[in-house]
Order: structure tokens, then sequence, then C-alpha cells
């Protein structure tokens, strides 16, 4: 199989190696419809999510499209390595029939019946692990979920409905915009500090560790209204979220999926593409859009689709420069810089075990996915930022190995033997600084719609503007997928008819 340079695993014979074996991987990088002179229709600057459904849209309805990717695999954000038959997935691995975008991309290229569960019941170890401090508590399943809902319910329930009806529509852009500019200002530890006395030191730590999940640094710095959106995305539940965001994920990969989208548009015959090609700037004059690449190779195009993401889009130089609150918003980026980490274990007795736990020693959570092929445990860990006093260097892999033990049961440490780690740096990662977007407070009420205008013949799509799943694929399909219309139609990306929008923003 062929390999990309990203990532890196560990294994206690072979020590730590860089680059993973991927279908993703583009080989040779570089293939043209045309002549490199010609003007495209569309340049589609990312092969992530957004980047792949957009290319796609616009190759299947004629247009002649040019896909540019600073790395050498398809997929951006979300890809999956493939070690001894079993898939990694490195970055976004999640999906459900309960995110619209993508669940149409996974039932239409065939894959949907091919997913598969993470937390399967049944092994040895079968059971909670709550860590506080350094007392530590085993607890029933059933237990875990009770207290981890109670605690985010309790966080989440800011006007005493559940959100029920001030956030009815997950995905509709204007509702209850008085409300959401409000909770908009609170960060999660303001928001913590507020029902503090209702939480045990057991609740917060299990509190805690959910939140620096899913916002990936410390409390201060994500904003309130990416943990409300989460939640009324999850039905206003916490099973909710839990099922739909945690839970199932393809066998085959995500890998698989963007082949089948690349596959697609290149049948067409009106795709090119370039990998391992950096764009560095964009210039905008005379309804031609001229891209130029690190290297210094220029295309041209009537339109181009940037997919870059947030924590990397200062980069890029613009020509005519973007307006000032575009590059303002751009300067707020996503605080979510979270570590993700697959650790093998040996043997299969942590198959169903999960575990949570605060201050911990650079992981905040590990919990059971699958069996390798060769019968181990297949743990996913995740970690906040390693720039805040909570969080772990990917170099050490010391320090990998101690933070997992560390949430291990107590009796079990000493004996457990890690057989592999494999993981990706995506702060490090000079295409991607950071992880899944998760924005600082206020952010959402300034910059959203700013983020999402385009501007002249440039239009953005990202997961780390979109509306409905934001940070998530979903998000990532539903922008892509706006831009590509918007491109046809040279008109915004927004869907709604005014009246609608008004009716929405009146509480209708
Ligand atoms: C560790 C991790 C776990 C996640 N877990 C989940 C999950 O379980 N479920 C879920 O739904 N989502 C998850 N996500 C989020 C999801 O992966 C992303 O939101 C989504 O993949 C983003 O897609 P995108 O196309 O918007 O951006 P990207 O995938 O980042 O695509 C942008 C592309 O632009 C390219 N690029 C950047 N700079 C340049 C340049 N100068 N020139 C040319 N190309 C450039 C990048 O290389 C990249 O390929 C996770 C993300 C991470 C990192």
């Amino acid at each position: 199989m062929v390999s990309s340079t990203d990532g890196f695993t560990w294994t206690p014979s072979a020590g730590r190696r860089k680059g993973l074996p991927t279908i993703g991987a583009v080989q040779p990088p570089n293939y043209s419809t045309q002549p490199p002179s010609e003007v495209h229709d569309v340049i589609v600057i990312g092969a992530g999510y957004a980047g792949l459904v957009a290319a796609r849209d616009l190759a299947t309805q004629g247009k002649t499209t040019l896909l540019l990717e600073a790395r050498d695999r398809l997929g951006g954000r979300t890809w999956n390595a493939n070690i001894n038959g079993f898939n990694y997935e490195m970055g976004g691995t999640w999906v459900h029939w309960h995110m619209p975008h993508i669940y149409r991309e996974i039932s239409y290229y065939g894959l949907h019946n091919d997913f598969i569960v993470t937390q399967n019941p049944g092994s040895k170890e079968d059971y909670f692990t709550a860590t506080t401090g350094s007392r530590q508590r085993n607890m029933s399943h059933e237990e875990e979920a009770n207290i981890a809902g109670r605690v985010l319910q309790k966080f989440c329930n800011v006007d005493g409905e559940d959100l029920k009806q001030s956030w009815k529509y997950a995905f509709a852009t204007v509702q209850s915009p008085k409300l959401m500019a409000k909770w908009d200002k609170l960060s999660c530890k303001d928001r913590l500090d507020e029902i503090q006395d209702q939480l045990s030191p057991e609740d917060r730590s299990i509190l805690e560790s959910q939140l620096l999940q899913m916002g990936g640094s410390s409390l201060e710095k994500i904003g309130l209204l990416g943990v409300l959106l989460w939640w009324s995305l999850g039905s206003h539940t916490p099973t909710g979220l839990n099922d739909i965001a945690l839970h199932t994920r393809l066998r085959s990969g995500q890998s698989e999926l963007h082949r089948r989208i690349f596959e697609h548009a290149e049948s067409t015959g009106n795709l090119s593409y370039s990998f391992q090609t950096p764009v560095q700037r964009i210039e905008d004059a005379d309804n031609i859009v001229a891209v130029t690449s690190r290297d210094g190779q220029v295309w041209k195009a009537k339109s181009v689709i940037c997919t870059i993401p947030l924590n990397v889009l200062s980069s890029i130089e613009f020509a005519p420069p973007l307006p000032a609150d575009k590059l303002e918003a751009i300067q707020h980026k996503s605080v979510n810089r979270c570590n993700k980490v697959h650790v093998d274990l040996n043997g299969p007795d942590y198959l169903s075990w999960t575990s949570l736990g605060t201050p911990g020693k650079g992981l905040v959570s590990a919990f059971g996915d699958h069996l390798t092929n060769a019968s181990n445990s297949h743990l996913v860990c995740f970690g906040p930022d390693p720039d805040t006093p909570l969080g772990i260097s990917l170099d050490d892999t010391e320090a990998i190995k101690s933070a997992v033990i560390h949430l291990l049961p107590k009796d079990k440490q000493e004996e457990v033997i890690i057989n592999r780690i494999v993981s990706h740096d995506w702060n490090n990662d000079e295409f991607a600084n950071g992880t899944w977007c998760f924005l600082e407070p206020e952010a959402t009420t300034k910059y959203l719609s700013v983020l999402q205008r385009p501007y002249g013949n440039i239009f953005f799509a990202s997961a780390d503007w979109s509306d409905g799943w934001r940070g998530w694929i979903d998000g990532a399909v539903q922008s892509g997928t706006q831009a590509a219309k918007a491109v046809v139609f040279q008109k915004t990306s927004s869907t709604p008819t005014v009246s609608v929008e008004k009716k929405l923003a009146n509480g209708a």
C-alpha cells in the first residue's frame, strides 16, 4: 500500500517511525486534462471533505475543475492509516445517519452497510474508570452514562428548558439571536463557575473531561456556544449526542469514501489535480483568479473555492487584500488543539473499557474501540492542547505511555503492555495547526457570517465555519456543497430565503 508522510507509529520493537500507509495517498501527484495555461472554470484549494465534494459537484456539472492540495493524500483532517489490516482513523472518525450531508455521501457511494460501532460490550474489563485527581472509581457503563449525562445536561441547560425552544432547529442559522449573543459571551469556565455548587468533585472531573475532549483547549478559551451547539445537534439529550457523535464509524475507513468521491470526479474527465502543491497567493483581478503555489507555478480560473482551514488561512496572501472584517475574523483561530492518540494494548481485555479523568497526565479520555486483527484492544485517547498545563507533546513517547497508564484502573497499571501507538500531530501540522474547530467566546456571533462570505470570485468553504455540524465532517460536506452551488449560480451560499430567516429571527 502507498504511504503518506503524515502521522507516526511507535512499537516496542521498531521504535518510532514517521509516515503511515493509507489508500488516501495520491500517486502520481499530478494529472491534467488540459494545458496548464488554460483558464479553468474553477480552482478548488484543499482536498479535505469540503474541497472533495465541491470538486466532485463542479466536475459532474461540467465545470473544468483543478484541485490543488498541499499534502500527498486525500482527506485533510480526516484520513485513515491501515496497519496490519486495521484502520486507524487519524482525524475525523465518527459519522452517523443523523448527519445528513455526510450520510448522503456514504449511501450514495454504497457504504451504508459499512458501519461499525466503537465501545463494544462484553470484554473482561467491561466498566468505566473515573479518575479524579489521584482518586479512582470503577463503575458500570450504566452509571457512567447517568453521571456523564446528568452533568452535561446541567451544564447545557442554560435556559431551564434544555434549549428545546430557544435552539429548536440545530441547523438553522438565525434563531434566538439575543440569547445566542448572551451565551456566546461565556466560556466553559464561566459556565462551570455558575453551576459548581451543584457538582461533586467526581462530577466536576467527569464534566471537565468531556468539555476538554470537546474543545481541546483550556476551559477559559473554549466558547460555551460551541458546546450548546453540540447539545442541540444531539437532539437535546446526552445519549443523543454520544450516539450520534462518538459511536459509529466506517469499517473500510474514511479514506475509502474519499477515494470514491475523488474517482467519481476524475471519471467525468473534467478534473485536473496537483497534490504536494501548497498554495501561497490568490489574486483576483479582471474576473480571473490567479493562484500561485509556493514553488512559483501559476494557475488561472474564473472562480476559486478556498477550503484552507481557519487556523492556517492567514498564511495565504490575498490580492487585493481581504476586507478588514475578514482579516480580523481569521486572526480569531479555532482554540481546539487537542491530541488524539491510538493505543493498542496487548490482548482483548479492554475492548469495552472506557475512562475519563482530570487533571490527568496529558490525556483526559480513553475508550475501547475495536479489536485489531491480532486481537489486541484498540483504544482511542484524547488530551487537550499540548501548550496548556494539562496537555503533552506527542514527540514524547514516554509521556504518552504514562498518560494512558494513568487513566487505567490502578490495579492493572503494572501488568498492561502497550503494543503500539499511532497518531498524527495536528498541532504541528502546517496545513491544519489544530484539530476540529471550536471557537473562543464571542467569535461565533462576530465572525461566523464574515468567514462564510465570498470575496469577489473567491468562495470559502470549510467545516470550520459551516452551519449545522460546525467543526465536523458533516459541516465540511455541507459547506463544500454550498460553495459549489454558489459558484455554479455565482451568488452567495446562504440557502434560506430572507422571509424564512426573518421568521426564525422572530422566534417563529
Ligand atoms: C483528531 C481529529 C478528530 C476528529 N474527529 C471527528 C469525528 O469523529 N467526527 C467528525 O465528524 N469530525 C471529526 N473531526 C473534524 C473533521 O475531521 C474536520 O472538521 C473535517 O475533516 C474538516 O474538513 P475540511 O475540508 O473543512 O478541512 P480539511 O480537512 O482541513 O481540508 C483542508 C485541506 O486544505 C489543505 N491545505 C491547507 N493549506 C493549504 C495550502 N496552503 N495549499 C493547498 N492546500 C492546503 C489541507 O492540507 C487540507 O487537505 C476531527 C478532526 C480531527 C483533527
